[in-house]
């Protein structure tokens, strides 16, 4: 599903992001990844999205290899993947179902099935009873069930979170993460970037630390190291 064979990241100015990297993470799982400030966290998302290319290595994700993708089919690329970011993003002067649909809708998507689609995933984030809410009328917490809401409804085989809780208070954000693991157990693969270690023990799930930008430790969910 994400392999990372051998990648370095060195930008305009010299600085090397990711240094040599190789992981993968199979169809299903859900995997964290910590790191420090500066580690290289931002860096390996937009490498994975295609916002930045490696200087040296490859990258694979969700079948395509992201050296030889042309650029018209970087679209096509994302659409695979549902992202979550620590400041939400959503459209303020659109309502909760809106901007839920609004995600389908730059799709093709046929409208009868934005009209099931979009009720259906509301009623999966919790958020059923907001659909004629705008955010400002949210919390945080709810914001951000907005936001996965907005990337599961073209029902992506890979959830991409980043930072999903920098923003929201613990209670929250530990429902957030009940949440992917909800997810992922009906068979989408997470990725979430986090720097909340309390949240990561609480999970148990397959933590993957990079440091400096190499891979520092990968710990698989039975405590052993991959
Ligand atoms: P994290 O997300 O873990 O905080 P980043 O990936 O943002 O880490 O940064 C890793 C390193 O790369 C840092 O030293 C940062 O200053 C540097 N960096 C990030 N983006 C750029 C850029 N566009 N140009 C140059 N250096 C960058």
């Amino acid at each position: 599903m994400i392999n990372f064979d051998s990648v370095t990241k060195i930008y305009s100015n010299g600085t090397k992001a990711i240094d040599d990297v190789s992981f993968s993470v199979k169809k299903g799982e859900f995997a964290f990844i910590v790191g420090a400030s500066g580690a290289g966290k931002s860096t390996l998302l937009k490498l994975l999205l295609r916002e930045e290319m490696p200087s040296s290595g490859s990258i694979t994700v969700n079948g395509y290899s992201l050296s030889d993708l042309r650029p018209k089919d970087i679209p096509e690329l994302r659409r695979s993947m549902g992202v979550v970011f620590q400041d939400f993003r959503l459209i303020d002067s659109m309502t909760v179902y809106e901007n839920v649909e609004f995600a389908l809708r730059v799709t093709n998507v046929p409208s009868k099935n934005i009209r099931r689609r979009v009720p259906y995933v509301l009623q999966l984030v919790g958020l059923a009873d907001k659909a004629r809410s705008y955010p400002y009328q949210l919390s945080g917490g709810q914001q951000q069930r907005v936001a996965l809401a907005r990337a599961l409804v073209n029902n992506p085989a890979l959830i991409i979170a980043d930072e999903p809780t920098g923003n929201i208070d613990p209670q929250m954000s530990y429902e957030i993460v009940e949440l992917l693991n909800e997810i992922n157990r009906c068979g989408t693969t997470i990725l979430m970037v986090t720097h909340e270690h309390r949240l990561v023990r609480e999970f148990g799930k397959r933590v993957i630390t990079i440091r400096k930008g190499k891979l520092d430790s990968d710990i698989s969910v039975k405590g052993g190291a991959l």
